[in-house]
């Protein structure tokens, strides 16, 4: 899990901005929510609670799309028409035709299926990039400080221990490097080159190393793999939080947030878990010192006993790797 700063010693980490659509959620978070805030889409709440309104996607680009189905807890599925010219650009795949139609009301988590035009990209234009994967946390803490950013004053712990398993005893970083390893080798099945922050848990690796090694891999993407915690064992789900759009993290904002986003339509599809949607921060030392795109996936709640009990299985790593090299693949090959 990663606790924001001003976060009480047991509370649930304090978000500096969500776009989820969990109306509990956003209730919850509203306190907490900074001029950094970022909301996209509108989310039906007190009338009625668990559906949404299909949002109005034809005309739109996909990119913006899955932004805003992201936002209201939506899943896409994207069809190709195969029968339209592609474009010239492969960032501007425009959605033709959608179902159900903008202005149903859905209950969150349903699939809209999107027809856009093809990508110009062909399916194999990930081989050869590199994708960075930083499995969380490790077998001990460095409570040594390191500044939150290049040139910063401020400082937080290297690396922190990370959370453990309320049911199995499990701790985080043996969680995150099986799910980091199982991800790995889809990626590399995909001619992806993976670099990987870590592939044992007696490492002594800060946040801002971790960065580093991403920088210095010419990393397409940054992908750091986490698990949730809160003291309600009844929160679960999955997020991805990416940078925002202000400080040092600026120039790779956008891109994280297109990631972000993908990665976190294919691992609902994947999975089938709480959509808690893409989350922006901007106090998280990991991404400050990244100069390339980079995402968090907190990828369930070790708080939870059901959800503790489902991110030690190896199926369920499997759904979850699964899901996330879909997404990866997809934001890479756009
Ligand atoms: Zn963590």
């Amino acid at each position: 899990m990663v606790v924001a700063m001003g976060a009480g010693d047991k509370g649930e980490p304090a978000r500096v901005a969500t776009s989820t659509a969990s109306v509990s959620a956003l209730e919850v978070q509203t306190p907490a929510l900074s001029e950094t805030t970022q909301v996209y889409g509108s989310v039906e709440t007190t009338e009625s609670p668990g559906v949404v309104e299909v949002p109005d996607f034809v005309g739109r680009s996909l990119a913006e799309v899955q932004l805003v189905a992201s936002a209201a807890g939506i899943s896409v599925d994207v069809v190709e028409d195969a029968s339209v010219t592609p474009t010239s650009d492969g960032d501007a795949r425009t959605v033709l035709e959608q179902e159900p139609a903008c202005g149903g009301i859905v209950t969150i988590g349903s699939m809209v299926t999107v027809t856009v035009t093809p990508s110009v990209n062909p399916a194999n234009s990930v081989t050869g990039l590199v994708v960075c994967l930083d499995p969380g946390h490790q077998s001990h803490s460095d409570t040594s400080q390191e500044p939150v950013g290049p040139g910063a004053d401020e400082t937080k712990d290297r690396v922190k221990g990370g959370s453990t398993g309320t049911t199995t005893l499990i701790p985080e970083y043996e969680i995150t490097l099986q799910i980091a390893l199982n991800l790995k080798a889809r990626l590399e099945a995909e001619g992806i080159s993976v670099v990987m922050t870590r592939e044992t848990n007696d490492v002594n690796l800060s946040n801002a190393e971790r960065a580093r090694i991403a920088n210095e891999s010419g990393a397409a993407l940054f992908v750091r793999v986490h698990g949730d915690g809160s003291p309600d064992p009844d929160a679960s789900g999955i997020s991805v939080l990416y940078p925002a759009s202000s400080g040092w993290t600026v120039p790779i904002s956008s891109a994280s947030a297109e990631a972000a986003a993908r990665v976190q339509s294919a691992l609902i599809a994947s999975t089938g878990a709480v959509n808690r949607g893409t989350i922006v921060r901007d106090d998280i030392t990991g991404f400050n010192w990244s100069e390339v795109p980079a995402i968090l996936v907190e990828c369930g709640f070790m708080s939870n006993p059901v959800e503790d009990k489902l991110l030690s299985s190896p199926h369920y790593q499997d759904k979850l790797a699964t899901g996330m090299a879909s997404g990866i693949v997809n934001y890479l090959g756009r």
